[in-house]
């Protein structure tokens, strides 16, 4: 039973409408866990009506948020543009804090809900506004790119924001703009010094952590290896480096989707959060999976129970102080104004490179 609500039963008004979703989910989900989740996917999606309301979701939400609810899904950058060009009065992040904390900086007059407020994220945790006004003044005159992974606090003292899939172009198009061979790039270190082998920009960083990210190692792709030898693997630029030279292929969120559904691989394992396997599967039914499963704690915290209570209880809004969001925004919006990258950015192109320039703050 939803917090907010009376319990919600299986019927075969609920089973007809949610049958096609059904045989996307099947194999994700049990029949047990269906007879729970239908009937709240069907509530959400008459609330949505209801409240001209949206759902943004994040590729690591799980199956039955991401496909069952989500009216917009995808990786951060992805989600930042559709809340930029979304008509709905209330937007609801199926995501964490950051993600909500940025809709509601892009959509300043729109009701902005966060499931669950505790949904935090250890990239973001990492660095404060006061950190990066120090930074600024140890390097003067370089610019300063934030990862989207920060609160907007963070974000109004830089001067672009980017995300795994456009950092390379970012970093590239800022150090020209501003005339300089070096940027600064945070907070997340190995994000850096993967973006450091794909450019000749020197890289200013800060030692921030994806939690989920950096507990892969290299052994654990030897022994992906050896137990599945024919399976590709496909790594996220917030791993260490090392695991992404041990990997076939190292792209962001969209390149890893992108690299499945195009190529087709019989098997193939995602270095990256665990639900992201669960949702491509679910658009990939030939290919096989093999999940090294790392879940990330705060995206977890966001159910279909309190998506449902979020929304018929109008809970739990997120707001960003106006001058902070004004900065903030034209960050994030510089970002957006970029042409989209044409591909989507890969991290494993220049695997020789003799000079990678990090400096670690
Ligand atoms: S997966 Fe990593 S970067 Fe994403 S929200 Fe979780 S801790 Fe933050």
């Amino acid at each position: 039973m939803a917090d907010g609500s009376v319990y919600l039963p299986f019927t075969d008004a609920v089973e007809t409408a949610t049958a096609p979703l059904w045989q996307k989910l099947r194999t994700r989900v049990t029949p047990l866990e269906w007879r729970l989740q239908a009937p709240l996917i069907a509530e959400i999606n008459r609330l949505k009506r209801e409240k001209n309301a949206v759902i943004l979701a994040h590729n690591y939400m799980t199956p039955e948020i991401f496909h069952g609810v989500g009216d917009f899904i995808g990786d951060s950058l992805g989600l930042a543009r559709e809340a930029a060009r979304c008509e709905a009065a209330v937007i609801v992040q199926a995501g964490v804090h950051f993600m909500a904390e940025t809709s509601k900086v892009l959509c300043p007059d729109k009701r902005v809900l966060i499931p669950d407020l505790r949904a935090g994220c250890s990239l973001a945790a990492s660095i404060t506004a006061a950190d990066v006004r120090l930074i600024k003044q140890r390097y003067p005159g370089l610019p300063v790119v934030t990862y989207v992974n920060t609160t907007a606090e963070v974000k109004a003292e830089t001067d672009i924001c980017c995300t795994s899939a456009n950092a390379v172009q970012v970093v590239e198009d800022i150090a020209r703009e501003f005339g300089v061979d070096r940027v600064i790039l945070l907070p997340d270190e190995f994000l850096a010094r993967n973006v450091a082998r794909q450019t000749d920009v020197g890289i200013i960083a800060w030692q921030g952590r994806c939690e989920v990210h950096e507990r892969f190692t290299a052994a654990d792709i030897a022994e992906l290896r050896e137990a599945w030898p024919n399976a590709k693997i496909l790594a996220h630029p917030e791993c260490p480096t090392e695991v992404l030279e041990a990997a076939d292929f190292a792209g962001s969120t969209a390149a890893m989707s992108d690299y499945v559904a195009q190529r087709k691989p019989r098997q193939v394992v995602l270095i990256t959060e665990c639900s992201m396997a669960d949702n491509v599967a679910c658009d990939s039914p030939n290919t096989e999976f093999v999940r090294p499963c790392n879940l990330c704690p705060h995206m977890k915290r966001i159910t279909l129970e309190n998506i449902h209570d979020a929304l018929l209880l109008d809970r739990h809004e997120v707001l960003v102080e106006p001058s902070i969001a004004e900065r903030a925004r034209a960050a994030v919006q510089r970002m957006i104004d970029l042409p989209p990258p044409a591909v989507p950015a890969r991290y494993d192109l220049v695997k020789a490179r003799h000079h990678v320039d990090v400096e670690l703050i």
